[in-house]
């Protein structure tokens, strides 16, 4: 079994329980504005030109067989991607780590390999190994087979999940994983829509159903002003949250802009957007709701 991750680290601690190997499985159904990892998003192969880092020597120009590479007369790199084939000949010559490859094929073994390296730490924290992406269900074969082998090597599973998958493989990896990290963003299905590019009854849907069988779920909320942050919404959400019985705790994500330069890199400036950073009096204000209405509420993951 072999599959596309785009990142996989070590001693993780906002991605669950304890101490965490997460790894960031390829590829997501939904476009969110804000999104932190672009780089994720497209299930293929992706190239990332760093500029900063860039000495605008030439070599990857040079030595690309395909001309997807070209300098302009001030040496700045530019990338033709309907061009590019992936053959990471530019990624093997840059002395700078400027340029490179996002995406890399792996199999199940190789990324139980990287995860026996922590195990030490997660049975002295009580952690264990979270999938995430991108959306990990947008690759099920890879993330079924991940959960499956690590459950039986005794490892615990966190599936972080943006819940929009089909309903039967949704619920299918979700039973088997140990907790499920369920991320949402907003109540109104317009907004949703505008926002992620996808409407969020499927959504909402998958998450009473997981709810029904029980599973332990902690809600992650990416706090966004402007975006999500309005009362009608929080109180929507509470409303929606208090009906349901295995929802543990929430999580408030407040938004930051480490997506922003990524954006630039993978040179999709335009498909995403750029927002303010909420206020730590905004942040306390919106878990003082929450726990206001009689949920359990943490900042951060
Ligand atoms: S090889 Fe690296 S440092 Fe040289 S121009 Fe290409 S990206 Fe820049
Ligand atoms: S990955 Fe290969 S085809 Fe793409 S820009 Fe680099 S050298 Fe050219």
């Amino acid at each position: 079994m072999k599959g596309m991750i785009f990142d996989l680290k070590h001693y993780a601690v906002h991605d669950g329980p304890g101490i965490r190997t997460t790894v960031f499985l390829k590829g997501c159904p939904l476009h969110c504005r804000w999104c932190q990892n672009p780089e994720g998003i497209s299930p293929e192969h992706e190239l990332m030109l760093m500029p900063n880092r860039c000495a605008r020597c030439g070599d990857c120009v040079r030595v690309c067989k395909y001309q997807a590479l070209a300098q302009k007369e001030d040496g700045e790199v530019v990338v033709d991607r309907s061009r590019c084939v992936f053959c990471g000949d530019c990624e093997a010559v840059c002395q700078r780590e400027a340029i490179g490859l996002v995406g890399r094929e792996v199999t199940v073994e190789d990324i139980l390999a990287e995860v026996e390296k922590d195990r030490l730490f997660f049975d002295q924290s009580g952690g264990g190994v979270t999938l995430t992406g991108g959306e990990p269900l947008f690759q099920p074969e890879l993330a079924e087979a991940l959960i499956d082998q690590l459950s039986r090597a005794g490892i615990k599973v966190a599936l972080d999940t943006s819940g929009y998958a089909p309903e039967k493989t949704f619920l299918r990896l979700a039973q088997k994983s140990d907790l499920v990290l369920f991320d949402l963003k907003m109540m109104d299905g317009d907004q949703h829509r505008k926002f992620t590019g996808v409407s969020n009854r499927l959504i909402l849907k998958n998450l009473k159903v997981l709810d029904e069988i029980g599973q332990a779920v902690w809600i992650r909320f990416p706090l966004i002003p402007g975006v999500n942050d309005r009362r009608e919404n929080l109180k929507a959400m509470a409303d929606f949250l208090l009906k349901l019985k295995s929802v543990k705790m929430i999580n408030v994500l407040p938004y930051h802009r480490g997506g922003v330069g990524k954006f630039h890199r993978l040179n999709q400036d335009d498909q995403f957007g750029i927002f303010e950073p909420p206020s730590q009096a905004m942040i306390d204000s919106v878990i003082n709701y929450f726990r206001g209405r009689g949920l359990v509420v943490k900042q951060g993951g």
